[in-house]
């Protein structure tokens, strides 16, 4: 099963990957997770990569789409994935249209996370107590929103058009997103 997810930062998105990961033994593929880990490793790549985090910007193009390209290839992929935070752009998602044809695998389903901006900051404000992450200040968080709704929510209308998109309420509980997501997946594995 390759699944998909698109959604706001602070739509529970990441909290929902690890899921369905989990419940469908696919590896849970987040590439803030994955750029997180490079800047905690204090290399040259790291250390490029840690101011455009902190102000949340995005990274290049060219470079999230060598590291999901090496990161498909890896062995634990080759039965499906959950993909969280890729594609964010115009090009990431023709890139990754064009990676998924050479290998001869679809996205099964996508799912669009749809929570409102006041939802979201709340979140990720509390987030910001309780975890102290870097990226979720008030001027950060406003940044990566814009920069969401801008960049990555046009590919909504891409994914309705050439693949199988599924909305999803996602302002309730972990719990109630989690079971529409199940049934939607459930519809899938049927088919
Ligand atoms: P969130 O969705 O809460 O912003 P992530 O952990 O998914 O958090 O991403 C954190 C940061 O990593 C982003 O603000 C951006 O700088 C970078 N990033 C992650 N994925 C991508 C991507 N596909 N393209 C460009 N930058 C990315």
């Amino acid at each position: 099963m390759n699944v998909l997810l698109l959604g706001p930062q602070g739509s529970g998105k990441g909290t929902q990957a690890k899921r369905i990961a989990d419940e469908y033994g696919a590896p849970h593929i987040a590439t803030g997770d994955m750029l997180r880990a490079t800047i905690q490793s204090d290399t040259p790549l790291g250390r490029k990569l840690k101011p455009i985090l902190d102000s949340g910007r995005l990274v290049s193009d060219d470079l999230m789409i060598e590291l999901i390209r090496n990161r498909l290839e890896e062995a634990d992929a080759a039965n499906g994935f959950v993909l969280d935070g890729f594609p964010r752009t115009w090009a990431q998602a023709q890139a990754l249209d064009s990676m998924l044809r050479e290998i001869g695998r679809d996205l099964n389903v996508v799912f669009a996370l749809q929570v409102p901006d006041d939802v979201c900051t709340q979140r990720l404000l509390k987030r910001a107590r309780e975890e102290g992450r870097a990226d979720d200040t008030p001027e950060v968080i406003a940044e990566r929103l814009g920069t969401y709704h801008r960049e990555t929510e046009p590919l909504v209308d891409h994914y309705r058009t050439s693949g199988n998109l599924v909305g999803i309420h996602a302002g309730r509980s972990i719990n109630e997103v989690f079971s529409e997501i199940q049934v939607a997946l459930e519809q899938v594995a049927v088919r």
